[in-house]
């Protein structure tokens, strides 16, 4: 039978993903004859369009918005950090089926690593947010040792919903709602690592923590990658913190995944600059 090759991203709307400039420059990197596709795809097609890219032999698909819940009823074989996650952003076609994992969380944790050679194990973590990428972040940092989670979200059922997943999975998780500045002071001055998973930044908000709470020693992480500086990660690094955006999450995610299809290492520097080059040209 054909070897398989060649991959896709699957989203609605996808005409935005950055993906295929990052992927499409590794595989020139790696001498990999492959191409990477750019498919919409409605959520009611989703598993038409994948048993199509089984069929053509694709080794896999990455999946966007709104596709990555829908696929976990879809695979044959979820990941452990699928599973956790409740979303799948990795699809890998094989012989012994269609196997969902999720890498975002693993790519948040080696852009710590990247950024500053820095672990999160024994870590005190606030996270913002409670979507679906704070979901993928939180169960990475407790599956990487973080000792304490402390989960905030505007909606805060949703804060509490996910502190009580966690503890279901037996990790530290509980949700909070610091009332004024005194309480965020108290909060952080506990805290090794804030990240920001909410969308609050992407068009200029402002900081979503009071610039006086944040204390030196604080490391700061903010998802978004575009813009490339947020409010919170001018304020943190006005306060001397240590910070870092989501371009090396975006990076490693997809570095993650071509690792799973090509079984070879994804060259994550070259994913970079084709990553800043894309975005320079938007
Ligand atoms: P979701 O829509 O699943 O979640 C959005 C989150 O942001 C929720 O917690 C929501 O709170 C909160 N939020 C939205 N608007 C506001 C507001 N005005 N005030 C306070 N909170 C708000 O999105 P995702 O989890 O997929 O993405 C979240 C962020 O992470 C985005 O900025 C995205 O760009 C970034 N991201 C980065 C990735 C990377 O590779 N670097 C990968 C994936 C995401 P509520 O529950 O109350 O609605």
């Amino acid at each position: 039978m054909m070897p398989r090759a060649h991959a896709a991203v699957f989203g609605d709307p996808v005409a935005h993903s950055l993906s295929p400039a990052m992927h499409q420059a590794a595989y020139r990197a790696m001498g990999l004859p492959w191409r990477y596709l750019k498919i919409r795809v409605p959520r009611g097609d989703l598993a038409a369009a994948l048993r199509m890219a089984d069929a053509a032999r694709l080794r896999g698909v990455n999946l966007t918005i709104p596709l990555k819940e829908a696929a976990l009823p879809l695979m044959d074989r979820l990941t452990p950090a699928a599973r956790r996650a409740g979303a799948v952003n990795t699809v890998t076609f094989g012989d012994g089926g269609v196997e969902g994992h999720s890498t975002d969380g693993e790519g948040f944790i080696r852009s710590l690593a990247d950024a500053w050679r820095w672990q999160p194990r024994g870590a005190r973590v606030v996270l913002l947010g409670a979507g679906g990428a704070a979901r993928s972040v939180a169960f990475a940092l407790a599956a990487a040792g973080a000792r304490r989670l402390v989960i905030m979200n505007r909606t805060s059922a949703r804060a509490q919903e996910l502190a009580a997943r966690l503890r279901a999975a037996g990790e530290p998780g509980t949700a909070a709602t610091p009332a004024d500045a005194a309480a965020w002071r108290t909060l952080l001055a506990g805290t090794d690592l804030l990240v920001n998973a909410t969308s609050l930044g992407l068009h200029g908000e402002p900081s979503p923590v009071p610039a006086a709470a944040l204390p030196r020693a604080l490391r700061v992480a903010d998802l978004i990658y575009n813009p490339p500086s947020t409010a919170l990660l001018r304020v943190a690094r006005a306060r001397g913190c240590r910070i870092v955006n989501g371009e090396g999450m975006l990076v490693h995610q997809g570095a993650l995944s071509l690792e799973r299809w090509s079984g070879g290492r994804a060259p994550a520097e070259v994913m970079r600059r084709a990553l800043r080059l894309e975005l320079s040209r938007r």
